[in-house]
């Protein structure tokens, strides 16, 4: 099966075409026209979509010497994400399932993140899924290969949010992750003591909006110089990281309680990346008997290859749907089918 895959959620245009479990071509381009303004703006980022899907895909069909009319289904992710985005995706690749006659499935950009480490690993069941990115912090329960379950998500900003909003305040550049990740390793992490909202809670609800405004203070009571922005990433990183391990830590206890033994862990989105927060993660996993996935590279981020293999994993034709409106709260669903 010949997978034609769009992804426009945020703020990278990234189009795959997949053939069975095999990667044959997948580009994504990285808008780099909200650097300058600190954030994602949507409106630049739905015009930027436009401007580049339709070079891309041409580009992608020529290179590849693909005849489209050997394409057997068409996808774009429908949701969660920015609504002026998802449509330019989702109503272009409608038009080309049109055009040549094909079905078009729609795809929610979370299962693709949920669904991304199965592409390059053979999952234990249940398997918990991490998913940081910079819209979600979620922490999902699959019981077996087509269930899942929601066990908790952040209360307000999602973690990579925080990584950028900090990043602003003590003015890094966006996005904010890998920068903050770079000036850390210089830095003395144990210089600023940071909150750690709901920690103790015994679920996997996480707030870090908190933090940001602890932060404000520091940049306004200190001189922000290099010892400054480098003490502080380190010592923010490790206070996110520590977030995540002392959830995890009562979360999997209050799941053991409930004869929910974790098998594996799969850590997903683009803050996957960040090697400190990996290697803590795999540190506390140590002698735990629990497997640890994570997504190939190119799946890290967002990304139309894994909305290809979502949609390659349960594709069925009644699934067919012209008709279905992009949703910017599209849900993930508890039964995939
Ligand atoms: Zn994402």
């Amino acid at each position: 099966m010949l997978v034609f895959a769009a992804e426009s959620s945020c703020d990278e245009t990234s189009i795959c075409l997949m053939e069975n479990s095999y990667i044959v071509e997948h580009v994504t381009f990285s808008q780099k026209i909200h650097k300058m303004h600190g954030g994602v703006v949507p409106e630049l980022a739905s015009r930027s979509h436009l401007e580049k899907i339709q070079i891309m895909t041409n580009d992608l069909f020529n290179n590849k010497k693909i005849d489209p009319k050997e394409i057997d289904v068409f996808t774009a992710t429908c949701g969660p994400g920015l609504i002026g985005s998802l449509l330019v995706g989702s109503t272009f690749t409608k038009s080309l399932a049109i055009s040549f006659n094909k079905p078009f499935i729609p795809t929610n950009h979370l299962e693709g993140h949920i669904l991304s480490t199965s592409f390059n690993n053979n999952i234990k069941f249940p398997n918990l899924i991490l998913l940081l990115t910079g819209g979600h912090t979620q922490v999902y329960l699959m019981k077996s290969e087509n269930e899942i379950e929601l066990l908790g998500e952040s209360v307000d900003d999602a973690i990579g949010e925080a990584f950028d909003k900090t990043a602003k305040l003590i003015g890094l550049s966006y996005p904010g992750g890998s920068e903050i990740e770079k000036q850390a390793l210089k830095g003395n992490e144990d210089k600023f003591v940071l909150p750690k909202p709901l920690v103790k809670e015994k679920n996997f609800n996480f707030s870090f909006s908190g933090i940001k405004t602890n932060i404000n203070l520091l940049t306004k009571n200190n001189k922000i110089d290099k010892k400054f922005i480098e003490d502080l990433s380190a010592s923010f990183q490790k206070n996110i990281t520590e977030i995540l391990i002392e959830k995890l830590e009562r979360g999997l206890k209050r799941l053991s309680s409930e004869n929910k033994n974790i098998r594996s862990i799969s850590v997903v989105g683009g803050v996957s990346n960040n090697k400190y927060i990996r290697s803590k993660i795999e540190n506390f996993f140590v002698d735990k008997n629990i497997e640890i996935y994570y997504p190939i590279k190119e799946m890290m981020g967002d990304n139309a290859a894994m909305i290809a293999w979502a949609c390659m994993k349960f594709y069925k034709k009644e699934r067919n749907d012209l008709f279905f409106k992009a949703m910017p709260r599209l849900a993930v669903r508890s039964v995939l089918k």
